[in-house]
């Protein structure tokens, strides 16, 4: 089953619901006259706290490569270490070598937590991409 969320807020919807109960946002509307993906990442940037978080982990789910450069350059310059690791997370589920180089770029970090997951993450990645490519006859 899909999931909605609102385009604004980020907040999970039921199918039937519009306008978002939680913004007020049309939702129809605003997904006809905004790409979805780009809503996502601009919502990376949004004052209310909880929504970057939100917008971190959809765009990690939607596995989207566009959102791999917003992603690095949020959990480089964000002070809230918790996106910042969002972004990291969501680099590792997107995958792929432009993601694996962006996790890395954060493996010495001076923030201590965000290095740790980093080599964590960069690890999984750099795991996932070997057994990838070593799988004979596997899916492209
Ligand atoms: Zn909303």
């Amino acid at each position: 089953m899909t999931t909605f969320f609102c385009p604004s807020c980020w907040t999970v919807l039921r199918p039937d619901e519009d306008p978002c109960p939680s913004c007020g946002c049309g939702v129809e509307e605003r997904l006809r006259t905004q790409s979805y993906t780009r809503g996502l990442i601009r919502a990376l940037s949004h004052p209310e706290p909880q929504t970057p978080l939100r917008a971190a982990h959809i765009l990690g789910m939607r596995r989207d490569g566009s959102a791999v450069l917003p992603l690095r350059r949020k959990a480089g310059e964000t002070e809230d270490l918790y996106l910042a690791l969002a972004c990291l997370e969501a680099l590792a589920r997107i995958g792929g070598p432009e993601a694996l180089e962006a996790v890395r770029e954060f493996c010495d970090d001076e923030r201590f937590l965000l290095a740790q997951r980093a080599r964590e993450l960069a690890a999984e990645v750099a795991e996932a991409g070997r057994s990838l490519g070593t799988r004979p006859g596997g899916p492209s």
